[in-house]
């Protein structure tokens, strides 16, 4: 049985089971009583989503969920959720879901008593209005261990009309309160455990790999990735068992927690690393998001690998550093990508993008989108297209 623990870096982080009860405290404190949980329409049939619900009832909140978000986050879901919030007289907000759900909350936060329209708080443009007001109470709930966005001070979210990803930022989008408890994650299909683990991998791989002298940054994504290197294969191996009807034992139950419980610290630990950049792994996986509708975790599961193989030449050392972390015999690049193509088999990711449908005809569009997106600047080496339709040819 784990006790919950507690940590206020960046924010403040309890974990353990039941640390999602801890909410009850956090409103009370604040004396708020109608909080709104945003969160996705899979979720919101699920018990896991309902029971919480109820649970905040019975403790005496009056509780309004909003579940119009599914696939990639866009506007009109922000703008339904800030009018469900005003609707509703709510007065803080939980989210409760994978990334898309705690990227659309943190926004939704953002534009209760911000004016204009959502992308004029976009990173970086000129003329973009200040994040000067006052934000409600944001605490985060993760589903998946995955984005990270838990413990992110930025969302993406997509603009309808012309389809670019698009990235709010400010610091004060950092919730309040973060609350990993693997219980919200044992039921996870072992296919979504394996695609979401794959992308905390990935943020924290690029992380380390990303330009620029961040000790603190290094140090997290080295110790993640040992974390992955232990956990992920264990979670989806649990969650295929359970999907075949088996009961685990009370043993394998307790392991099943422990793993699920530091995948949440691994996903967590990513998202505060990428604060140092990402790479260019997931500026192919924004253009299969963008041109292919891919699950973004998928996207960097099926990339990492030729991604890897492009970046190693210019950095073998941290390679060796990666593969040490990762507990490999014989620590180097070599070894290390090879580490992650048998992790991706053996947590049962497909064996390349034809297989999840990607056609010749994608590359062009592939590579245009690639080549513009904002992540690949700051990875180890210049991407040029040229090598952007290499990538994506040797990941077919
Ligand atoms: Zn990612």
């Amino acid at each position: 049985m784990s006790s919950i623990r507690r940590y206020n870096f960046p924010t403040r982080i309890l974990v353990g089971l039941d640390a999602r009860k801890e909410v009850i405290p956090a409103l009370r404190e604040r004396n708020l009583s109608r909080p709104l949980i945003v969160t996705d329409r899979v979720l919101a049939k699920l018990p896991v989503l309902q029971d919480y619900a109820l649970l905040l009832r019975e403790a005496g909140f009056q509780v309004a969920v909003y579940s119009e978000i599914w696939g990639n986050p866009v506007k009109s879901q922000v703008t339904a959720g800030v009018e469900a919030f005003r609707a509703y007289q709510a007065d803080a907000v939980i989210a409760f879901g994978g990334g898309a759900a705690m990227d659309v909350a943190k926004v939704i936060a953002l534009m209760i008593h911000h004016p204009g329209d959502i992308f004029d708080y976009e990173d970086g443009i000129p003329n973009g209005r200040p994040v000067d007001q006052p934000i409600p109470l944001i605490v985060t709930i993760p589903t998946t261990a995955g984005t990270g966005s838990e413990v992110g001070r930025s969302s993406v979210i997509s603009d309808e009309e012309d389809h670019r990803k698009r990235i709010i930022f400010d610091p004060r989008l950092l919730p309040s309160l973060t609350l990993l408890d693997p219980e919200v994650t044992l039921a996870l299909p072992a296919s979504i455990t394996a695609s979401t683990g794959i992308d905390a991998l990935t943020h924290l791989v690029e992380a380390y790999l990303a330009k620029g002298h961040h000790p603190l940054c290094d140090g997290i994504a080295l110790e993640g990735i040992h974390l992955v290197s232990q956990f992920l294969a264990p979670c989806v191996h649990f969650a295929q068992r359970i999907a075949q009807g088996e009961t685990l034992s009370q043993a394998d139950h307790a392991r099943h927690i422990e793993a699920r419980e530091r995948m949440l610290e691994a996903a967590m630990m990513g998202a505060v690393a990428f604060q140092k950049g990402l790479g260019l792994t997931h500026s192919c996986a924004h253009a299969l998001s963008t041109v292919c509708d891919m699950h973004h975790g998928l996207a960097n599961a099926l990339m990492i690998a030729p991604c890897m193989e492009f970046n190693a030449p210019a950095v073998p050392e941290r390679f060796t550093r990666m593969a040490q972390a990762a507990g490999l015999d014989n620590p180097n690049a070599a070894t290390f990508i090879a580490w992650l193509r048998k992790l991706n088999q053996e947590i049962g990711i497909p064996s390349g993008l034809a297989a999840v449908g990607v056609k010749t005809e994608h590359l062009e569009p592939l590579v245009k989108w690639a080549t513009v997106d904002v992540c690949h600047p700051l990875g180890p080496r210049t991407v040029t297209p040229d090598d952007f339709r290499a990538l994506y040819q040797a990941a077919l």
